[in-house]
């Protein structure tokens, strides 16, 4: 079985992983700008980054994984012109920047708990991080790699030699981009902002050794990195968009200030696009999560569960783009109940073999019908070797197809494997806490917890009602027993029926 091999953007090739620290993993990930409902771009990338924190707990590493949320500097514009989205957006809601922070925050970890994203371990807010970034700043300005000017504080960026190194720009190629203001004060197009004066309208402002202003949007990574995982990180992520300028602009300010290497290893994920072109809020065809949830969109004929999105999304690599429509959607639906059909067969059998093999007693622990045992060890190694290529969840979800499927039928005709306990506590491992796509017990083919269990347990005992008033037996016993296999329990009082969970 091959080791873990990561695609590494800064040397555009596939490396093995090797820790700062041994066990330990530091994961640093750029969160989102808190002004609007998350979307399906957000989902792609934080589900990717969501399963590397995941497979790297599953192998055995103690991991931090740190994702800040930005709530200050984040500009419309990247050439540090235009107005701070967080104001821009309090301006349209006619509410404060800090009710806008904490109401698109909310949502954010909302839509991302439905779609059964752990929480990162540490969530700074670039607002709580003012002193941080301020002393960030004035280490680069002693250092000769910033300059201020007139209440503005700029990186020089022709002071350090391998500027561009991550994207594989040249000064000339990222100048080139750059609208350039005719009143710009910079010394260099390309240089970028540290500190922003802000003039007498501007309601985000701080005290600086430079004036009333607020930070650049770039230097709040780089100051609570460095605060929450040091002056070298194992992995920095986030989206391809962001690669330049704001993580070019990251490692100038890190590297400038610490002389040491930012991050061993860059990783980015790929975007969403819808019928081949990008999808983005700012190209006004993005479909926020909520609005997949509840299926109130003009391109979306009916609601999809977090489940299927997630299911969706681990089917393509964290590299390649996700093209999305509504019948890719409703094939990854259909695999996604068959897949979780099977998960739950087997774990309902594994539960069984369990049940009986204790009430026979331990003389006789032998499974009841074996017939020979599967090949845990093959499915084993082809799923690590699956994600130990660039956590590669696509090629993970065929070929747990591929070998359960012939289980099915298997299990159906009641031989079941003699293994069958080890094999469900494997897929728990795997598919709940790696994949996160399936837990024991949780009706995963109905909807989780947005399924209303009680309506339909009620209409359930009223139509087993109904068939016993016109002694309709057969349906009755039908509805009691095919209840009982699903560990449902129905108890015939005096006062009509009632249920119980086993
Ligand atoms: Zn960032």
């Amino acid at each position: 079985m091959q080791k873990l091999q990561l695609f590494n953007t800064l040397s555009r090739k596939k490396e093995p992983f090797i820790p700062l620290r041994e066990g330990f993993v530091g994961i640093y990930v750029c969160g989102p700008t808190v002004y609007g409902d998350p979307h399906l771009g957000h989902a792609k990338s934080y589900v990717s980054f969501d399963v590397v924190v995941r497979y790297f707990r599953y192998l055995g590493y103690r991991v931090r994984y740190v994702q800040n949320i930005t709530d200050v500097g984040h500009l419309t514009d990247d050439a540090d012109e235009g107005e701070d989205k967080m104001t821009r957006q309090s301006r349209i809601e006619r509410l404060e920047p800090m009710e806008i922070a904490e109401k698109y925050t909310y949502r954010y970890f909302r839509d991302m708990d439905r779609l059964n994203v752990l929480r990162p371990d540490i969530a700074p807010r670039a607002t709580g991080h003012i002193p941080e970034q301020i002393a960030m700043i004035k280490k680069l300005i002693e250092k000769g790699h910033a300059y201020e000017t007139g209440g503005n504080v700029y990186f020089d960026v022709t002071s350090l030699p391998d500027y561009g190194k991550l994207s594989g720009r040249t000064l000339d190629e990222a100048e080139s981009g750059l609208r350039v203001e005719t009143s710009s004060d910079k010394k260099n197009p390309a240089d970028f902002a540290l500190w922003k004066k802000a003039d007498d309208m501007h309601i985000m402002r701080w005290d600086s050794p430079w004036g009333e202003g607020f930070p650049g949007w770039h230097i709040e990574c780089s100051a609570m990195a460095t605060k929450y995982l040091g002056k070298t990180i194992d992995i920095h992520g986030g989206g391809l968009e962001n690669q330049f300028p704001h993580h070019e602009c990251e490692i100038a300010q890190c590297e400038g200030a610490h002389d040491e290497p930012f991050v061993r290893y860059w990783l980015h994920n790929n975007m969403v696009t819808l019928n081949g072109q990008k999808m983005g809020k700012s190209l006004g065809n993005a479909i926020s999560l909520e609005q997949f949830f509840t299926g109130k969109h003009k391109l979306l004929s009916r609601a999809w569960q977090p489940e299927v999105i997630r299911f969706f999304l681990l089917q393509s690599h964290y590299r390649s783009t996700t093209d999305f429509s509504e019948s890719a959607l409703e094939s990854a639906e259909t695999g996604y109940r068959n897949l979780t059909g099977i998960l739950d067969q087997i774990q309902r059998t594994a539960e069984n073999a369990a049940g009986l093999a204790s009430a026979s007693g331990p003389e006789s622990a032998s499974p009841v019908s074996g017939s020979g045992s599967f090949n845990l060890q093959a499915l084993k190694n082809g799923l690590h070797d699956c994600m130990n290529d660039d956590f590669n969840t696509a090629r993970a979800v065929g070929f747990l197809f591929e070998k359960l499927r012939p289980l099915k039928s298997t299990l159906q005709s009641g031989n079941n494997p003699d293994n069958i306990g080890e094999l469900s506590e494997f897929l728990t491992k795997f598919c709940g806490d790696v994949l996160g796509i399936w837990s024991p017990g949780v009706a995963s083919a109905g909807g989780g917890e947005n399924l209303p269990f009680e309506q339909v347990m009620q209409l359930l005992l009223d139509i087993r009602q109904d068939a016993r008033k016109n002694k309709d037996w057969a349906t009755a016993d039908r509805i009691r027993n095919s209840l009982a296999e699903l560990g449902i329990t129905i108890e015939d009082g005096s006062g009509g029926s009632t249920y119980k969970l086993s």
